[in-house]
């Protein structure tokens, strides 16, 4: 099938067939792993046109790769962008994406309510650059608005974010970016492809830590890039080839199988997710639960308008705050206590603690994110058996 027959099918499909065609000289269904630092070239002119640009081919894996580039026309297809970059972590398509757009001078205009890595990238290492980052609360495109500066070359989003589930309307921020000539990122880890697609809401590049949703099995650590093929070409040619960020081609190949059934697990994961946040909503033990499926979630109605999901993870708070929290946590037993999320295992933790221990105690209360706040991410388990692995922990506090 061409690439423009295949751009006709629905997601499901590009999920299985997006990757290619079986291998024309094996026959072999899935792309091989190429566990190859290095291409073997024909004459010392063909090494010199690969390297100017005149010909296009595989030079050195760092730079690209047959396995990952099987990958990123993959991706490229799911999230209706025209190239995609896969690298060795979801920090490494941070710190590239940032560094493909601003440089010293510049500065980036952010959502307070991140990633704890992407939150401490922000706050240490890039001001050391001289790129500045003002992180505002993103749940309303009016303090975007405010915050824009004739430097800024950049407005990162993550929606839903980690962990609070707050959301950013997509369509808002990036035509507010837009008439500031800055570029929109989004990180979609949370939604995944299959829910939300942050290019058509009007962003310009969009972020997976492909870890998450698209591995789906946490068995690997990798990032995604998504955008147009000059900001990839960009990305790929003048940063990560510096930086050295590069995915090894056994962990895009492990992708590539995560992405078979992503649209299964997804469901399946939003499904369990569901049952689990409308349980704890109604339990007497729990204070406050954060679902942007449910209708008490104050972005419910942008949830509706830009996903066609609600995801699997939920967040909430234990009347008792982090003691009770704690407690609970410490009396799961079917649930995994981890870090990391999108994994078919359910996982349960405490960001205050640990993934947003990158956060201040004040910067936390600022966001809005309580220091007793609970992450489940919901596994593809039966939920029967999640929600009285749930109830059973609860009746210890
Ligand atoms: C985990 C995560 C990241 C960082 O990805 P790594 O693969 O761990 O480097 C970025 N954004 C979000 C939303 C995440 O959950």
């Amino acid at each position: 099938m061409t690439a423009d027959e295949l751009r006709s099918k629905h997601f499901a499909t590009l999920c299985v067939h997006g990757a290619g065609e079986p291998d024309k000289e094996t026959g072999a269904l899935n792309p091989p792993i190429y566990q190859s630092s290095t291409f073997a070239m024909h004459t010392a002119q063909e090494g010199a046109e690969l390297f100017s640009g005149e010909r296009e081919g595989y030079v050195y894996t760092r730079i690209g790769n047959p396995t990952t580039a099987a990958l990123e026309k993959e991706m490229a297809f799911l999230e209706k962008g025209e190239k995609a970059l896969a690298l060795a972590s979801g920090m490494a398509a941070a710190t590239t994406a940032v560094l493909a757009v601003a440089s010293a001078g510049d500065s980036v205009v952010a959502s307070n309510c991140l990633y704890g890595g992407t939150h401490k990238l922000f706050k240490d290492l890039l001001p050391r650059l001289n790129i500045e980052v003002i992180e505002v609360d993103a749940t309303d495109p009016k303090n975007i608005k405010k915050a824009m500066k004739p430097n800024t070359k950049l407005v990162y989003l993550e929606s839903p974010a980690n962990p609070t589930l707050s959301l950013n309307d997509i369509e808002a921020c990036s035509a507010i970016a837009k008439k500031h000539g800055a570029l929109t990122l989004v990180d979609n880890t949370f939604a995944t492809p299959y829910y939300q697609c942050p290019l058509e809401l009007g962003a310009d590049i969009v972020l997976h830590s492909a870890t998450k949703y698209i591995s789906g099995h946490g068995d690997t650590i990798a990032g995604i890039l998504i955008g147009s093929a000059e900001f990839i070409n960009h990305a790929r040619g003048e940063i990560m080839r510096d930086l050295g960020g590069c995915i090894s081609p056994f962990n895009s190949w492990l992708l590539l199988r995560g992405l078979k059934t992503l649209p299964v697990r997804v469901e399946k994961h939003s499904f369990n997710g569901m049952r689990v946040a409308k349980y704890l909503s109604f339990h007497p033990k729990i204070k406050t639960v954060w679902y942007p499926g449910l209708h008490t979630h104050p972005q419910h109605e942008l949830a509706k308008k830009q996903m066609s999901g609600f995801g699997g993870i939920v967040a909430f708070e234990v009347k008792g705050g982090r003691k009770a929290g704690e407690k609970l946590i410490n009396n799961v037993k079917l649930m995994t206590i981890a870090v990391s999320l999108g994994d078919v295992d359910t996982l349960i933790q405490m960001p205050s603690s640990m993934t947003h221990s990158t956060y201040s105690a004040e910067e936390l209360k600022e966001v809005g994110i309580p220091e007793g706040l609970v992450r489940i991410s919901v596994g593809i388990e039966h939920y029967h058996d999640i929600l009285e692995d749930l109830s059973q922990a609860l009746t210890k506090i």
